[in-house]
């Protein structure tokens, strides 16, 4: 745990008590502060009790007096597309508000850091898509190197969960929109842009709101490097804004399908090879096909981005390239699960909106698409494009007939569940053919996550070939 800096016999309020609320309230504590906490649901409120918070209602009239900050969990919204009212009304009582990320750089830098050889530093990985992928990948390479490192955020971890760094360790954080909309203190050592397509748009009050809540990782202090994807104007607007001129290596672009081999530091993927130029020279030259558990233009950028971290820390071309072939993907993205009599079983269940599903069909070919589910705002047309891979989509989800009826001249079958979905493909595909759940939309018709959704996508797998 990091305990909190800062706030020693202050009273911090903490509204939200799931997992990164109830470790900000463990956190506080440890600093020697003394947390309010609150949440609407009284089974939250419990679980914070017997772990011997007093709760405190901060809802009430005057419960802001005397309060040094409020700490708000990322699954709250504050501002859009209503204010929350506990927190308007901290705003009304000139409370500080602010969030687990940043206690986190308030507090990450210890007394004990004078002691080290080679400072910690700490990566945060932002974007649209291939945050998870990006952070996991990054922090697999310097596990390979041997290079003390933790890996927290919206990954999974809490932030203030982390162990305090040791001697040269680099912390690698996975940061959404909601994250680093609200954190006062944003500091780290290097900052990733991975990409940006519409997502969150209700929270964010549209599409300039949800990339100002991202931006401002660039913003706040300031990283001493920003790696950014250049493939969308705002990307090209941001690198442009953080960089001095030509010169300047501060700015690493980046680019998915792009040669970028201008005067500055540019790490791109084109044709399936990744290339480092560097003041108008090839540096590097890696080849990405064989490289079994980032398949896809959309991973290559992903690869280009972890790339181009681990560059920023000194490790060099070859090192990071052997490690690229040691990494296994994440659970639930373009995870290859299965063979069975040369049909390929691939689970993408966290393609859940419009733009992550079209990247995972254009990975692979021949493919039989279990797709459907709970559909997001904007409809399926930017998936039509990119069907010319599908052999035939297999439906599923409460709304399936609704869902297939977008598909246009696609062949299809509604399918309801997951169950007849796989069984159908499977039992239709040749050998060579790809079995991919990419759904397009969310899993909340019929599951709690897109994890349980996946997980009954491989618990049908397990049953093909064995009936
Ligand atoms: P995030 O953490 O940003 O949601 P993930 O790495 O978990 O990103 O990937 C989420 C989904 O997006 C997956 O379906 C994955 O296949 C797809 N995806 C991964 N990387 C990218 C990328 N660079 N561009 C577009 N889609 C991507």
């Amino acid at each position: 745990m990091i305990p909190v800096q800062g706030f020693r016999d202050r009273r911090v309020g903490v509204l939200g008590l799931g997992r990164s609320g109830l470790s900000a309230a463990r956190a506080l504590r440890d600093g020697g502060a003394d947390p309010l906490v609150w949440d609407d649901n009284a089974d939250a409120r419990d679980r914070a009790k017997a772990e011997g918070f007093a709760s405190h209602d901060l809802t009430k009239h005057g419960a802001f007096e005397d309060v040094a900050a409020l700490i708000v969990s990322p699954g709250i919204p504050h501002l859009y597309p209503t204010p929350n009212k506990v927190i308007a009304a901290a705003w009304a009582a000139g409370v500080p508000v602010d969030n687990d990320i940043s206690l986190f750089f308030q507090s990450f830098a210890t007394r004990d850091w004078e002691s080290f050889d080679q400072m910690p530093k700490v990566i945060a990985v932002t974007g649209s898509n291939g945050k998870s992928t990006t952070s996991a990948l990054i922090h697999h390479i310097l596990q390979e190197v041997n290079r003390p490192t933790q890996l927290a955020g919206n990954i999974g971890r809490g932030v203030l969960d982390l162990e305090p760094a040791i001697d040269g360790e680099v912390v690698v954080l996975e940061l959404s929109s909601y994250q680093t909309d609200l954190a006062r203190n944003l500091t780290p050592d290097v900052a990733v842009f991975t990409n940006l397509s519409p997502d969150h748009l209700d929270r964010h009050s549209g599409f300039g709101g949800y990339f100002a809540a991202k931006r401002r990782l660039f913003a706040e202090g300031g990283p001493d490097r920003a790696v950014i994807g250049v493939d969308e104007p705002e990307g090209q607007y941001l690198a442009n804004q953080m960089s001095g001129g030509n010169g300047d290596d501060r700015v690493i672009r980046m680019s998915s399908g792009t040669k970028l081999s201008g005067p500055g530091w540019n790490v791109f993927a084109k044709k399936g090879f990744l290339a480092e130029w560097r003041k108008g020279r090839q540096v590097a030259n890696i080849d990405l096909r064989g490289v079994a558990g980032l398949p896809g233009a959309h991973n290559h950028q992903n690869a280009c981005a972890a790339y181009a971290a681990c560059r920023t820390l000194g490790l060099a071309p070859k090192v990071i390239e052997k490690a690229f072939h040691s990494f296994g993907g994440l659970p639930h993205r373009s995870q290859r699960i299965a063979e069975v009599g040369g049909v390929s079983f691939v689970n993408d269940s966290k393609a859940t909106n419009v733009d992550s599903a079209a990247k995972a069909l254009q990975a692979f070919k021949n493919i039989r698409w279990v797709c459907g589910g709970l559909e997001k705002e904007g409809g399926l047309d930017g998936l039509l494009p990119h069907l010319s891979g599908v052999k035939k989509a297999y439906v599923i989800g409460r709304e399936a007939q609704a869902f297939a009826l977008q598909l246009g001249d696609l062949p299809h079958e509604v399918c309801t569940t997951m169950e007849v979905a796989v069984a159908k493909a499977a039992s239709e595909a040749d050998a060579g053919d790809t079995v991919l759940l990419a759904p397009a939309a969310a899993s909340f018709d019929q599951y709690d996550s897109f994890e349980k959704r996946g997980d009954d996508f491989a618990a049908q797998v397990a049953k093909v070939g064995k009936a």
